[in-house]
């Protein structure tokens, strides 16, 4: 029982988890006021829906406004001024961030979206923004207090968002000193956002993701007026604090991050942010889920006795507790990895490579735990567990976000794979898990994955699944054991 009380606060669950935890004051704090106040304000924006686009203003002139209820700045605010985005740029740290994201997501796993898509934002725009391009948008990204900017990161159209080489129809159009952009944006997070990076691709350039590039689009064109407009909002069944949108842009003033050439480079590193910040998210979902169902069992009794002391259900607990902090583990070796390597530029390293195989098996893993930890919350709260008017739902609709946002499941097995083939990436997880793992099962897993990368291709990808999974868990396992 002892052990369980660790999954009723985030804080208390990174201090058995981490040696060292910078910020802990800091985090503290959060935790304080998300217990005392943004706990009720979640809850409410979560069951009030989806927030209002005002189209036009009263004189009839567009001005596409997201109206929110005024706690959701509350909240918002919080998190950017605690040092979710300015701390990376400040401290050229990711730890801080994702620390931070951890403990906020225990409480509202969608209003880590905003954050996310501002990070991925501000750090393309710090690593391959010109001079000028910094010194007139970073400031505004990296303030300190309520007057920050946001960022969004468009790249998913109509077609789809798993294959962007294809999907991505939004062409760019050189114009003198800045790019103009003219597409439809079809899943577009943060969509009132101050600046956004946008995939598209400049006019003659390559088909496929080769020719993508990404730009940085502002929400106001130079002289003021809107530089894209919000076609609607989506009805979203969960992440309801962060309004997601369809975006249309029409000759949109853009500026281009990088060399063109280079641009699908660019959109990897931002998913890459925010396919680890979505790990770190799934946890801590899975961990509310859990510290949710464990105070509900221990006060329904059944059978004589609370629900929690029936073997059956104490042994789930206990097992569960244990997934859970190994996918801690795997979630946090990849925001470690990512913390080496963020500011690598093509071409990449080694370690760049073991970065993208862990960050494909955490994504994949703890999305796939926080739905089926989700799931078996609602379980333990019986009826209730389905009623909207308790929490417990809540988490099942958040976590399924979390398994389709940034890339599926499917997509990262099939990532996940094509680094083992092509960058083999495996050798290096491999030789970072001798230390821990026991020699004989390592070398089991080496050989099942050596022997299904030299399967014809469509049979590879066809048994795909069970071996991604195999390694995911195999390790989680062993990093836990560090
Ligand atoms: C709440 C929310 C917010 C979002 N915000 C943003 C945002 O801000 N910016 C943005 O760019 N995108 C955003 N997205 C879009 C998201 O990234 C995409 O939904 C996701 O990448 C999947 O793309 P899709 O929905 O078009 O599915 P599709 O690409 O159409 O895929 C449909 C299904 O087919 C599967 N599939 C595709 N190819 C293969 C294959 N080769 N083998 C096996 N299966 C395959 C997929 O895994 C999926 O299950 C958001 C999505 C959600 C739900």
């Amino acid at each position: 029982m002892s052990d369980l009380n660790v999954l009723r606060s985030p804080l208390n669950f990174l201090r058995s988890s981490l040696q060292d935890i910078p910020l802990h004051d800091v985090l503290e704090a959060e935790e304080g006021w998300w217990k005392n106040e943004g706990v009720a304000i979640s809850d409410a924006i979560d069951r009030a829906g989806t927030p209002w686009l005002r189209m036009f203003d009263r004189h009839g002139k567009r001005v596409d406004e997201i109206l929110y209820p005024h706690e959701y700045q509350t909240i918002l605010r919080r998190g950017y001024r605690s040092g979710v985005v300015w701390r990376a740029l400040e401290e050229k740290s990711l730890i801080p961030t994702y620390l931070l994201m951890y403990t906020i997501s225990f409480h509202d796993p969608g209003v880590c979206c905003p954050y996310t898509v501002s990070l991925g934002t501000a750090v393309p725009l710090a690593k391959y923004g010109s001079a000028e391009l910094r010194a007139r948008f970073l400031p505004q990204l990296s303030r300190k207090d309520d007057s920050v900017w946001q960022g969004a990161t468009w790249m998913t159209e109509i077609k789809g968002g798993s294959d962007l080489g294809a999907a991505v129809e939004t062409i760019s159009r050189s114009a003198g000193d800045c790019w103009l952009l003219t597409g439809d944006k079809y899943f577009a997070s943060n969509a009132n956002a101050e600046l956004a990076v946008v995939a598209a691709r400049p006019e003659g350039a390559a088909p496929g993701v080769r020719g993508l590039a990404l730009f940085l689009v502002p929400r106001h064109r130079k002289n003021g007026e809107l530089n894209y407009l919000i076609r609607r909002l989506k009805d979203k069944i969960a992440t309801r604090s962060v309004p997601t949108g369809e975006v249309e842009l029409k000759g949109s003033e853009g500026y281009l991050l990088g060399s063109a050439d280079a641009g699908i480079y660019l959109i990897l590193e931002v998913l890459n942010l925010s396919r680890v910040a979505n790990s770190i998210v799934s946890v801590a979902l899975a961990q509310r889920a859990m510290a949710d169902a464990l105070s509900y069992a221990e006060h329904r009794a059944a059978f004589g006795k609370p629900i929690l002391d029936h073997p059956l259900l104490h042994h789930q607990f206990e097992n569960r507790l244990n997934t859970l902090r190994s996918a801690f583990a795997l979630a946090w070796e990849s925001v470690q990895l990512l913390n080496d390597v963020w500011m690598e530029r093509p071409p990449y390293s080694d370690r760049y490579h073991l970065f993208r195989l862990i960050a494909h098996l955490a994504k994949y893993w703890t999305a796939e735990f926080a739905v089926d930890t989700a799931k078996w919350a609602m379980e333990v709260h019986g009826g209730l567990g389905v009623l909207a008017e308790y929490g417990a739902q809540r988490w099942l609709r958040e976590a399924m976000i979390l398994a389709i946002w940034e890339g599926t499941s499917h997509r990262q097995i099939l990532d996940g794979l094509e680094v083992m083939e092509r960058k083999r990436a495996h050798k290096l997880l491999f030789q970072r898990l001798a230390e821990f793992a026991p020699t004989k099962e390592l070398q089991a897993m080496e050989s099942e994955v050596e022997q299904h990368l030299m399967l014809p291709p469509e049979k590879r990808e066809a048994l795909a699944e069970p071996l991604f999974k195999k390694l995911a868990l195999f390790t989680a396992e062993t990093l836990s054991r560090r």
